[in-house]
C-alpha cells in the first residue's frame, strides 16, 4: 500500500468558516509510514455526491480514509453513502447501541431514538471505537488490497482512533517503508538563484523528494526522504542537508524547520549574550518575536518602539540635528537608534529598524519600501538599506526578518574572524 485519499465529508467545510485541518494531521501520520496522499476531497453531507466521489476514490486510490459524517442527526449520512458506494447493506448492531446508551448514561443522560443511527455498521466492517464519543469508525478491506476507512470528524476522536486502531494495520502492510521530513531555510536569496545553485546536489538524491518555495521573506527547502528504516532516512537527509549548507553557507539559517527568532535567540543563548532592539516602522514586531520563544529572558533585555522623533530623540538620545538633517528614514538614524539602545541597554548587540512601511508617508526620494536596520555592537555600528517590495503588513514583517538576519549574519562573521 502506498498511496492514499482522504475524504473530508461535512457541509460546513465548504463554507468560508471552517477549513479542513484533518486531511493535513492525516497525511503526515501517512508520510511517516511511507503511504503518500495523493489525492484530497472535500465534499457536503449529501448521501449522491458521497456516494459518486466514494466511487471514484475506488477506482485511483488503494487507501480511502473519510473524516465526518459519521454523527446521529439526518445530515450525517457518510455511512449511508459509503454503504451505497460499495453496494453493501448497514446492519443494525445491537452490542454497539448497548455501548453508546451505557455512554450517555455516564453523562446521566438518556440515549435518544436518533443515536440508534450511530450502531448500524456496513456488513463486513471492522468496528473502530471511539473513547471521546459516541460516534464508532469502520474500517474495510475490499477487493485487491484497497481499504476504507470511516471515522469522526472532530480531532479528539479521529486522532486516537486512527493512531490506535489503523496505523498499526497500515503499517504491516507498508512493510519498511519510512518517510521523514525536514525544512531548511534561506535568507537573502531568491527562489531561482538557490535552485539554481543547489539542483545539480539534490538531483543526485534519488530517494529525497526536494521541493523550493518562497515563504514571506526566505526560501524554504522541503526534503522528504523515503528508505527502509528511519536511521537510514535521517542519514540521507543529514547528508542532503551538509551538502546543501556547504554549498550556500551562511544564507542557510535554519536546517530544522527553525524560525529566525529561534537561531538568532540560539545563538546569542550559546555565546552568553544578549540583545535590545530599538524599532519604529516595525512597532515592535521584532521585540515580540524574540519573546515568543520560550527562555528569550536570557538574552533579550528589551526594545523601545521610538515611533515619533521626539522619541527617538528622548528615548534613544538620537540628535535633533542628525533627523534634521537626513531626515528620520535614514541609515544616519538608524545607525543612532542602534547605538542609542545599546549603551542605554548595556546589551552586547542592538538592532533598529526605521523605514516607510506605507501606505502613505512616502516622498519622491523615499518610497514605500525603504527600509534602513542599524547595528551596533561594542566595536561598530553599521546599517543596510533595502527596499522591501508588499504592502504594510510584509513590509514590516520583512524587516523585522531581515533586521534579525543582519545581527545573525554579523555574529557568525565576527566569529569567523577570530578563528
Ligand atoms: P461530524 O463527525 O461530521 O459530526 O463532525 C463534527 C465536527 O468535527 C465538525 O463540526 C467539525 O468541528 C469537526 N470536523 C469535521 N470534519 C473536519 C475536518 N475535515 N477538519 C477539521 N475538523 C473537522
Ligand atoms: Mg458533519
Amino acid at each position: 500500500m502506498t498511496s492514499a485519499e482522504i475524504i473530508a465529508v461535512g457541509s460546513e467545510l465548504l463554507k468560508p468558516e471552517k477549513i479542513d485541518t484533518n486531511s493535513l494531521w492525516f497525511t503526515e501520520k501517512l508520510n511517516e509510514i511511507g503511504i503518500q496522499v495523493k489525492v484530497k476531497v472535500i465534499v457536503g453531507d449529501e448521501i449522491e455526491t458521497i456516494k459518486q466521489v466514494v466511487q471514484q476514490s475506488l477506482t485511483r486510490s488503494e487507501l480511502i480514509i473519510l473524516t465526518g459524517g459519521l454523527g446521529p442527526t439526518q445530515d450525517d449520512v457518510t455511512r449511508e453513502a459509503v454503504a451505497r458506494a460499495i453496494n453493501r447493506e448497514l446492519i443494525y448492531r445491537p452490542e454497539i447501541a448497548e455501548l453508546i446508551r451505557q455512554k450517555f448514561a455516564l453523562m446521566n443522560r438518556p440515549m435518544l431514538e436518533t443515536n440508534k443511527r450511530q450502531a448500524y455498521i456496513i456488513d463486513g466492517a471492522r468496528v473502530l471505537h471511539n473513547e471521546n464519543g459516541t460516534a464508532v469508525g469502520m474500517q474495510l478491506e475490499l477487493e485487491e488490497g484497497r481499504m476504507i476507512v470511516l471515522l469522526p470528524g472532530p480531532p479528539r476522536e479521529n486522532q486516537p482512533m486512527f493512531e490506535r486502531q489503523v496505523l498499526p494495520i497500515l503499517r504491516a502492510k507498508t512493510g519498511d517503508v519510512v518517510f521523514k521530513r525536514r525544512i531548511l531555510r534561506v535568507s537573502g536569496m531568491g527562489e531561482s538563484a538557490v535552485d539554481e545553485a543547489i539542483a545539480p546536489i539534490y538531483s543526485k538524491y534519488e530517494s529525497i523528494e526536494t521541493t523550493i518555495l518562497f515563504n514571506r521573506s526566505e526560501i524554504e527547502i522541503h526534503l522528504m526522504a523515503r528508505a527502509n528504516s528511519e536511521e537510514k532516512a535521517i542519514n540521507l537527509l543529514n547528508d542532503l542537508t551538509s551538502e546543501i549548507v556547504s554549498k550556500l553557507g551562511i544564507a542557510v539559517f535554519a536546517t530544522n524547520g527553525e524560525t529566525m527568532e529561534e537561531v538568532v535567540g540560539e545563538l546569542l543563548k550559546s555565546r552568553g549574550e544578549t540583545v535590545a532592539v530599538a524599532e519604529s516602522c516595525t512597532g515592535g514586531l521584532i521585540g515580540m518575536r524574540l519573546t515568543e520563544v520560550p527562555g528569550s529572558s536570557a538574552y533579550f533585555l528589551q526594545g523601545v518602539i521610538a515611533y515619533s522623533n521626539e522619541a527617538k530623540v528622548k528615548l534613544l538620545g538620537v540628535d535633533e540635528n542628525l533627523i534634521k538633517a537626513h531626515g528620520a528614514v535614514s541609515a544616519e538614524v538608524a545607525e543612532a537608534m542602534a547605538r542609542g539602545i545599546l549603551i542605554k541597554s548595556g546589551s552586547d548587540y542592538a538592532i533598529s529598524v526605521t523605514g516607510i512601511a506605507g501606505p502613505g508617508g512616502a516622498t519622491p526620494k523615499k518610497p514605500v519600501g525603504l527600509v534602513f536596520i542599524g547595528y551596533a555592537d561594542r566595536e561598530q555600528t553599521k546599517s543596510l538599506k533595502v527596499n522591501l517590495p508588499g504592502d504594510r503588513y510584509l513590509i514590516r514583517w520583512r524587516a523585522s526578518q531581515l533586521a534579525m538576519d543582519y545581527l545573525r549574519r554579523k555574529i557568525l562573521q565576527k566569529e569567523d574572524t577570530k578563528i
